[in-house]
């Protein structure tokens, strides 16, 4: 992604690596809220959590006394050896459904640092449950063109982050794994086609693609099922992943969802897949897990997959010095407890509506806004040239990334949009607050953001 704020520093370059060696990130000295109050003694309305990842906000005491106190009791184990009620409670409750709640048949959960790490570990639990289930030959990923699932060299090579790839394509990144088209409705749903048509077609590809590859010799199938970092929070067209489902489970192959952006509530269910009314094998999470709080990201895994290294070696071939950290899993677990407490999944759903008619009387009749689409507290806006034939900008005109700058200099923080689809589609800013953000400060992103976006326009004749 863009520096989500890029400013030129005259500081001389820090001992820190930044992701630019010429311009330097701006310091935030203290957050609450909805709010990052920034050394230059300006407040940023935090419009996009981070990355999507500060789901209740800054500062909230209940979060940092939790963590204290568990610094106090343990503050580190191997687990090798040993586990604490902390990664054991977390655990339980991620997996636990409510009553009444969806049951998605996830049964064991593990932890670790990041979402680029949660995807390597889901990548190598898929094929060690092949390998020891007498599938050894099973070795290849099918992913998106419209995929983000991170920086490691497995997980970005399931990703379709093309200029990220660029030096590693020859030969470093893993090389068996094939793409399929996104479901990406707006740019690529053709105008003579019913949406149920779209569904077939894509559906009809992976099928293809997966009898070219042999569906005996693929490990898992992985998605988003809300696309957030490469297009801008796009949800699939109806009937996309039952179909997808159905198809993995005809050929054995494993369904891993990436939920790492828009999991843990963020879509208005706890997990995005609810609304998709199906159940995958491996879902991966991260972001608002530990909501900012704490590095922590997850993999949740189903009876399926937790039997098949019961039946082979009765462990998981994995393991890492820092796999369910004490600290960081009390932490996710008192922001997870505020957020079932004070009822923000709910909040989310709801005030998603509010945002989402905003958002809609807003730009709706803009020039060169030519789709909102999204679901809860996550939406996208993308912008085209022409909003007829949907004929993108020249992406060297930034006019997605101009927007958040200007937005920024207003005092609102919006998350930059990468188009990455084919290089060109998809460009975006994603709007991801807190879900307890005050509905008077969620109108507040909009006002801000259509006057950024209105001094984007007034540029283009
Ligand atoms: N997967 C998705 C869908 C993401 O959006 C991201 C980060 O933006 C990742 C994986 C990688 O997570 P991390 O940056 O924590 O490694």
């Amino acid at each position: 992604m863009l520096s989500s704020s890029k400013h030129v520093d005259k500081r001389p370059e820090s001992a820190l690596m930044h992701r630019s060696l010429i311009e330097q990130p701006h310091e935030v000295l203290s957050a609450s809220g909805s709010y990052l109050h920034l050394a230059s003694g300006t407040s940023i309305l935090d419009g996009c959590g981070g990355a999507a990842v500060a789901i209740i906000g800054h500062g909230n005491q209940e979060v940092i006394s939790a963590t204290l106190a568990q610094m106090q009791k343990v503050s580190y184990v191997h687990t090798l050896s040993y586990i604490t009620s902390s990664a054991e409670d977390l655990a339980s409750h991620i997996l636990s459904v409510p009553p009444g709640g969806f049951q998605h048949g996830l049964e064991k959960a593990y932890f670790c640092g990041s979402g680029s790490e949660a995807n390597d570990v889901a990548m190598k639990l898929a094929r060690q449950y092949h390998f020891e289930n007498g599938e050894p030959q099973r070795k290849w990923y099918v992913s998106r063109k419209q995929a983000y699932h991170g920086n490691s060299i497995g997980s970005m090579s399931v990703s379709s982050y093309l200029a990220r790839k660029v030096p590693y394509e020859d030969g470093i990144l893993l090389d068996k794994v094939s793409f399929v088209s996104p479901a990406y409705a707006y740019q690529y749903q053709c105008s003579d086609e019913t949406e149920e048509q779209y569904v077939d077609r894509l559906i009809k590809e992976l099928d293809d693609e997966f009898q070219r590859l042999g569906p005996e010799n693929v490990i898992s199938f992985i998605a988003e099922p809300v696309v957030g970092a490469t297009s801008g929070c796009v949800p699939a067209p109806k009937g996309y992943f039952p179909g997808i489902r159905t198809l993995c489970s005809k050929y054995g192959i494993l369904l891993h969802l990436d939920e790492i952006m828009c999991g843990m509530g963020r879509t208005g269910t706890y997990f995005a897949f609810e609304q998709e009314n199906i159940a995958p094998d491996i879902v991966t999470i991260g972001k608002g897990l530990g909501g900012g709080y704490a590095p922590i990201a997850g993999v949740l895994m189903n009876k399926k997959v937790v039997d098949g290294l019961r039946r082979g070696s009765k462990a998981f071939n994995h393991g890492q010095t820092y796999q369910a950290h004490p600290v960081t899993c009390a932490t996710a677990l008192a922001v997870q407890r505020v957020v079932r407490r004070e009822g923000l999944v709910e909040r989310c759903g709801l005030i998603g509506m509010s945002l989402e008619t905003l958002l809609r009387d807003a730009f709706g009749g803009c020039r060169f806004v030519g789709d909102i689409r999204g679901r809860g507290l996550f939406w996208g806006i993308e912008f085209v040239k022409n909003k007829v034939t949907k004929e993108t900008f020249d992406p060297a005109l930034h006019f997605g990334y101009n927007v958040q700058q200007n937005a920024f200099k207003l005092g609102l923080a919006v998350y930059p949009g990468a188009a990455t689809v084919d290089g060109v589609r998809g460009d975006h800013v994603i709007i991801a607050p807190p879900y307890n953000i005050s509905v008077l400060d969620l109108k507040k992103i909009v006002t801000l953001l259509k006057e950024a976006y209105l001094q984007e326009e007034s540029k283009i004749d």
